[in-house]
This record gives C-alpha cells, structure tokens and sequence, in this order.
C-alpha cells in the first residue's frame, strides 16, 4: 500500500537528520556483518588494521577499503556473499566485456527491499495501479527485466512481460493492450517509434510515461523521446552489484535522480587517487550498499562518473541527487586539470546540424600547457559554401565546447572521410601527451 498519493514510502520523506542517523547504524551493521561472515573483507579489514566498531561516525566510512569489479570477479561466483546458499532465493549475472561474470545473490529480504526502491521510483513518476506497464528489456540473467517487473506489480500496474525483440508484434501489444507506460533503453524506443509508423499503429498507442536507462542518454535523446511520443521521459541509474534498477531515479522535476540514501551510502572520489572529492565535484560514484544481506560490498566503485546536486527539491523527498551519468572513470580525461570525458563532447556537437558523425579528440602538450583539439568532420554541404560560413560553424563549435567544458579548445573542421573508422568502438581520443 502506498504512503500517500504522491509517496510510495514514507522513508522518502524522512528529515535529513533522521536520514543520516539512519545511515551511520546501517553503516555499522554491514560493516560487522561482512566482517564476520565474508572472509575476504574479514583479511582484508585486518590487514588494514581496522575493527567493525572504529566506525563510530559516518566520515569513518573513508577508513574502509574500496570493492572492485575485479574482486567481484576474482570471488567468482559466490565469494564474497555473506549468507549461506539456502539463505538465497535468487541470483542474477552480468556479463562483462573479458572475463568471470559477476554474480549477485538475494536474500527474501533483499528480494523485498529492491522491489519496494524501484517501486518508489515507478510511483514516483506516476505509475499507478491503473496502468499498463510493457517492460522491454531482457529478462535473461539481467535484473532489469524482473527488478521493474516485480515493482509494477507491487504497485498493482497490469505488467506485459514483453522483454526484447519480436518489435512488431510489441508495438501490436501497445496498440491492443493500451500500453501506458514503457520501460527500454532509449535507442530500443525509437526504434519501436519507426515500427509502429511502418504498421500504422503509431496513431493507436496511449502512452503517456516513458523509463529508460542501462545505456547513457543525453538531454537532446529525452526531448526527441518526449516529442515523439507525446510522454514523460524519465532516467533510470542502477546496477547489479546493487541489487539492479532504482538505485536512483529522477522524480517528476527532471532535474537529477534521487539516490535512495536510506539503503546506500553515497560517495564521490577522484577515480585516480581514491579521495574523496570536494561537495559538488565531479568524480567516481562508489556506493556502500546498507541493507544488503547475502551481498555486502563495501565502498563499491563503481566506474560511473556523475556529482551530487546539493539543492533541495521540490518534490519535497529528502534523498540526495545526482547529476545524470556523465560516463565512465575508464573514459576520463584531465586537460589542463580539467576533467573531460569524450561524451561531453560527443553531446556538444550532435546538437549541431553542420556536424557529420565523426570526430576525434587529439590531446598534446605545447611547452608545459596541455592542448585540446577537436577534428570534427563536417556534412558534405558545408563545404559548398563560403569560407566565412566555415569559419562561423568553426566558432559556434568552440563557443558551445568552452561552456559545456569550462575549457578552450581548438577546432578544425574536416571534410567526410577525414578521420579514421574502426570496427568496434569508436576510437575518440588521441592522446599524445603519452608519448613524451
Ligand atoms: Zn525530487
């Protein structure tokens, strides 16, 4: 049952202070319980000298060592879990791109606890006992598909376990079943979008909210998804190591999404050093979970780059917010002392239509300062016209990079076919400094 019309639970309301007393005794008890029943965080903790009981405030959360993906992997598969197998009631696996899977494991109680943050989340945005939720995402392994599944139940929505694939017939589903409410990956939405026009069944759907996620999506995606559909578009955070979707989520104000801090604690480190940064900085999202029962993971890095808002919002839930997924720590780069990652700039120039596909990034260094240059390959058409109409697009493109960047860069344009293709992901950076 929900707490009242617009929350699902009262615990997104609570006072900040209440939040944080919360915090630090949930804190305490994971710490004790990977202590005493996971025995690679038993060593681990020993070795660095440190007792379940020197967290006495929430800052001793820095005394703790990190978690990686790697030691998820090195663990391979039930490791670092800290409750015997018949204690577990489900597992999912990620796949990675090179080696061991990861395994997550759930408790009952964890099982209840995910459900409950993803339905805070679906709720959040509108989804009520009324809708039809079509949820087209990967069931297979995947928490995604079950983790919002589950949710829209509890929430009393008529759930399409539609998963991936078989387009035509889901958009024939959407039309027949008065879908209200999809979930999918951004890119999986538009493609629906030109299906349905091929079958002429667009004119027939009635969906009025939209939630994407498991892949980046810019500000520009949301307002093609909104316009085209006619719904709310809203953006998911969330990842297997804990528990799966609704980590976080953004709330009707579109402006960040809300991090349950009642079931994770929350940090941002520079990914190179491990600090943790100054309040509003950018760096690394590690996450403590502070619930979890068969999975323990403390300071958990988690690779994705974002910061926290530190407004109040005026949805009124007292849970902190972060800034959309910037992009991953693995794609970082300093300019300058600058960070700068390779989707920021990928951001900037699709909004400009003189723009072709193609870029690159070339990084250098003159004298003692770094430079920053951008190929950018141009349309054909641009090069039919004056120079000074080049000359134009040139400036437009480095204004728009100095306000997205905080930082001057040099731009050339090049014509189509200038800059290398490769077969698998695109190569965007070229970093010269290395070689010096
Ligand atoms: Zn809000």
């Amino acid at each position: 049952m929900p707490y009242n019309e617009i929350y699902w639970q009262r615990e997104e309301v609570i006072p900040k202070k209440e939040l944080e007393e919360l915090q630090l005794k949930r804190l305490k008890w994971i710490v004790r319980h990977a202590y005493d029943n996971v025995p690679f965080y038993h060593k681990k903790l020993k070795d660095s000298g440190i007792k379940p009981d020197d967290i006495k405030k929430r800052d001793d959360i820095v005394k703790l060592p990190f978690t990686t993906k790697e030691h998820l992997r090195e663990n391979y598969p039930f490791g670092l879990f800290a409750v015997p197998k018949e204690s577990l009631v489900r597992l999912h696996t990620s796949s990675g791109t090179s080696g061991k899977p990861k395994v997550v494991g759930y408790t009952a109680k964890d099982l209840e606890n995910w459900t409950n943050m993803v339905a805070r989340c679906l709720y959040m945005v509108g989804v009520r006992d009324y809708d039809v939720f079509q949820n087209m995402v990967n069931y297979a392994f995947f928490t995604g598909g079950l983790g919002f599944h589950d949710a829209a139940e509890l929430i009393g929505a008529m759930v399409i376990p539609a998963g991936v694939g078989n387009t035509e017939r889901q958009v024939q589903y959407m039309a027949d079943f008065g879908t209200t409410v999809i979930h999918s990956t951004p890119s999986y939405a538009l493609h629906v979008k030109e299906v349905a026009e091929e079958l002429g069944l667009f004119d027939k759907l009635s969906l009025r909210i939209g939630c994407f996620g498991a892949e980046p999506w810019s500000k520009n995606t949301r307002k093609r998804l909104e316009d085209t559909f006619g719904i709310k578009a809203y953006d998911s955070y969330g990842l297997s190591e804990m528990n799966g979707p609704g980590v976080a989520f953004e709330c009707p104000e579109q402006d960040g999404l809300h991090i349950w801090a009642d079931h994770y604690f929350i940090e941002i480190v520079d990914p190179e050093t491990g600090e943790q940064v100054s309040e509003g900085e950018r760096g690394e999202l590690v996450l403590t979970p502070l619930t979890k029962e068969a999975l323990p993971l403390l300071r958990y890095k988690t690779g994705d780059i974002t910061f926290i808002m530190d407004d109040e919002c005026s949805c009124g839930r007292t849970h902190p917010k972060i800034h959309r997924i910037l992009g991953r720590a693995d794609d970082m780069i300093v300019v300058r002392g600058i960070n700068v990652f390779p989707s920021q700039i990928e951001h900037v120039l699709m909004q400009i239509p003189e723009v072709g596909d193609h870029f690159l990034v070339v990084i250098s260094r003159r004298g003692s300062l770094d430079e920053i240059t951008v190929k950018v390959e141009m349309r054909d058409e641009v090069f039919t016209g004056e120079l000074s109409d080049l000359q134009k697009i040139q400036q437009k493109v480095q204004r728009e990079l100095q306000k997205e960047l905080g930082l001057r860069t040099n731009v050339e344009l090049v014509e189509k076919g200038t800059i290398e293709r490769s077969k698998g992901k695109a190569k965007r950076v070229l970093d010269l400094r290395k070689d010096l």
